[in-house]
């Protein structure tokens, strides 16, 4: 019985994590001990302010708790409404969901809960319209904190809190600090154990919210502080040979059948003073969707083409990747020798496309991920280019630009981020903004409509679709859930049968095999199928330039950053495009939100009032940062912590480079970033 105890044990050496939960838990990505702790509730439930029922008062936000005493289906002028009575022994109030009655199986009479949302006196009592609300168990005692855990519903969100709390205390002195100590003293932090502990049981919400900052400045600056060392130390162990040839991309850009914008222009300008340097480029290049991206991308390839080396065009997806394919072929086909490698190619295209890059027969290759693997061999790559870099996580695109081969790396990103956030996420690049769109480009209609309107979105289809343009229909889900959002299957059946029935209507979503997906992209892109009712699948790069008209379902499931993206998908020439979007049902204040998009057109602009409305957590993407654990979508980072930990990391950084030695004081910082960077660290500092 005397193992040792490693914060890298399996979860299944917790107590009270049998073989079932350790798979449940595996399925929300915690398969060690170390990220059983970097599991972080997401919001803690208050009971210390629990408000006693005789007390409430109409148009407040309370918490309440008490017991169900009845489950009700009443009718309303919304649909049909689930009533469920709560009692504390002091009064009553009734809880209410509109058209969510599959919810009723959830509540019975005895059951003890606490809900919180804003109070309203109707129907003669005390009403809740879609609160928030957990199962409690037996009633905490007064002052008691919940941490809510994102759950399952054979693992909820107590149970999680059990676990952890074992883990804590079993595990806990394990537990070390790696963030430099007078940097955690200027910003008032709690040291990693206390973090742990008032993140998980909090004593009171001040605890919890000093836990979360700590976390969340933490997460930045480990971030910030690996990019920019392994910046600063690719940059300076690696002089490459100027770019001096410039005659091929010259040509590219005199045969354009258009002229470049001005930012276009600029943009190139930029990547040619980083070839021409003799150091490494590493450039992001952002820019609105249909900003023209691509022309500055193949401007780069034709450029190393020029000066003899190979370059790569790396795209998120197969489909995107043939659309580039065909793009390159299009603009550039005759000036250069094009390749395509991707992992649903035959065995024998594989083969054939690996050897003539090896021979350095290619001269762009063009495909996905499949371009990274070990067996692909170049003959003298010299530039990579990454479109659509938020697909990717930050690990993906540093392995790629200090792991591996080429030394120019050239990323472009269609997400507008705030500057402050992009210096951030991409302290390690320089950046490029393209903010301007091609000439001629007319705004995007849009409307945000609600739900018992949405003929009138579907009728601009049909109008649109009888012109002989396309139109797409974008659902939150693959198929239907508890939600009551709207899923791609059903509003295809839906449409099939009703709305669009003479229309042909593709069907695409990423629970498809790969070449049925690609075959239904292809199908919509060559005008076969009129219609395209998908999933976010067709958010990426997709230029299909015939379609007019997108409708959102379920709208607000998704981000501003993302509806601006899919609404980026139509209005590529010069017609008039439509966009609709349709939030579901009851969704609280969000049309207030969508709205503000029917006069906000530019992508920065929607990315700023995205991250004043919901805090930069949010755009460091669907939990692949892929540099730590913790999901920093959840830490509710503040712009203030942003920036503190930014600057600490930069000063840090500036510290190390002086001094030729990394002080020893800092040993359990550099542990800490090379358990996180794997190799990659290493590799760049032994360089
Ligand atoms: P994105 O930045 O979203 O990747 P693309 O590179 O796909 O945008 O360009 C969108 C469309 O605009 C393409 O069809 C492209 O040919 C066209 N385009 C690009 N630059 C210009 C320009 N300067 N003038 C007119 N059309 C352009
Ligand atoms: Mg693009």
């Amino acid at each position: 019985m005397s193992r040792r105890l490693s914060l890298q044990d399996d979860v299944r050496y917790v107590k009270g994590v049998g073989p079932k939960r350790a798979k449940v838990l595996e399925s929300l990505g915690v398969k060690t001990v170390q990220e059983l702790l970097d599991y972080i509730p997401f919001r803690i439930d208050d009971f210390s302010r629990v408000r006693r029922l005789k007390h409430l008062e109409p148009g407040e936000k309370v918490t309440i708790a008490g017991k169900v005493i009845s489950v009700t289906v009443i009718p309303s002028i919304r649909g049909r409404a689930l009533r469920v009575g709560v009692s504390d022994g002091t009064g009553t109030c009734y809880l209410m969901w509109y058209n969510m009655l599959y919810l009723s199986r959830r509540f019975y009479p005895g059951l003890q809960i606490v809900a919180s949302g804003k109070v309203e006196w109707r129907r003669q009592s005390w009403e809740i319209a879609h609160p928030l609300w957990e199962e409690t168990g037996d009633m905490p005692a007064e002052g008691f904190i919940v941490p809510i855990y994102h759950s399952k519903a054979s693992l909820n969100s107590s149970m999680i809190s059990r676990i952890v709390l074992q883990a804590l205390s079993t595990y806990g002195h394990l537990i070390h600090e790696s963030l430099p100590v007078d940097i955690a003293g200027r910003h008032g932090l709690l040291n990693q154990k206390q973090a742990y502990a008032g993140i998980h049981c909090p004593s009171d919400a001040e605890m919890w919210e000093k836990a979360r900052r700590t976390f969340a400045f933490r997460e930045i600056f480990f971030l910030q502080f690996a990019l920019l060392l392994m910046r600063s130390q690719n940059q300076s162990a690696k002089p490459v040979t100027p770019y001096r040839q410039f005659g091929l991309p010259q040509a590219f850009v005199d045969g354009l059948p258009f002229e470049p914008t001005e930012a276009q222009e600029r943009a190139i300008q930029e990547v040619r003073e980083d070839l021409s340097s003799g150091k490494t480029m590493n450039r992001l290049i952002q820019g609105d969707v249909g900003s023209g991206k691509t022309v500055v991308a193949i401007w780069s390839l034709l450029a190393a083409v020029d000066n003899g080396y190979q370059g790569a065009l790396l795209a998120p997806t197969e489909v995107l990747a043939r659309q580039h394919m065909q793009t390159v072929k299009e603009l550039a086909g005759d000036m250069v020798r094009t390749g395509f490698l991707s992992g649903s190619q035959s065995a024998q295209d594989k083969r054939l496309s690996l050897r003539l890059l090896a021979e350095g027969s290619i001269d762009i290759l063009i495909g996905t991920h499949a371009m990274i693997e070990p067996d692909v061999k170049w003959a003298r790559l010299g530039l990579v280019v990454t479109d659509e870099q938020h697909r990717f996580g930050v690990k993906q695109r540093l392995s790629l630009s200090y792991d591996t081969f080429a030394p120019h790396m050239l990323v472009m990103s269609a997400t507008p981020i705030p500057r402050s956030l992009a210096l951030t996420l991409f302290g390690d690049l320089d950046l490029s903004m393209i903010d301007e769109l091609p000439y001629g480009r007319k705004p995007v209609h849009t409307q945000v409509l609600e739900e018992r309107l949405r003929g009138l979105a579907y009728g601009r289809v049909k109008k649109e679709v009888a012109m002989g343009y396309q139109a797409y229909v974008v659902c939150p889900l693959i198929r239907e859930g508890k939600s009551g959002r709207k899923s791609a299957q059903q509003v295809f059946r839906e449409l099939k049968a009703g709305y669009l029935k003479d229309v042909k209507i593709g069907l695409a979503h990423g629970d498809m095999p790969r070449d049925k997906l690609a075959k239904e992209m292809q199908d919509f892109a060559e005008g076969k199928t009129q219609v395209l009712v998908a999933t976010t699948v067709i958010e990426v790069g997709v230029d299909v330039k015939n379609a007019s008209c997108i409708v959102i379902e379920g709208a607000e499931s998704f981000g501003l950053a993302t509806l601006h993206q899919l609404r980026g998908r139509v209005g590529r020439g010069h017609k008039q495009s439509y966009c609709f979007m349709i939030p579901s049902g009851e969704s609280g204040d969000s049309p207030a939100r969508l709205k503000a998009l029917e006069s906000i057109h530019d992508g920065f602009s929607v990315a700023e009032l995205d991250l004043r409305q919901r805090g930069p957590g949010q755009f460091f993407g669907l939990r692949q940062h892929g540099l730590s654990d913790i999901n920093i979508e959840d830490l509710g980072v503040t712009e203030e912590t942003l920036y503190a930990a930014r600057q600490e990391a930069k000063n840090l950084v500036k510290a190390v480079e002086k001094s030729k030695q990394a002080p020893p004081e800092l040993s359990p910082l550099f542990g800490q970033i090379n358990q996180r960077f794997g190799n990659l660290l290493r590799h760049a500092r032994s360089r």
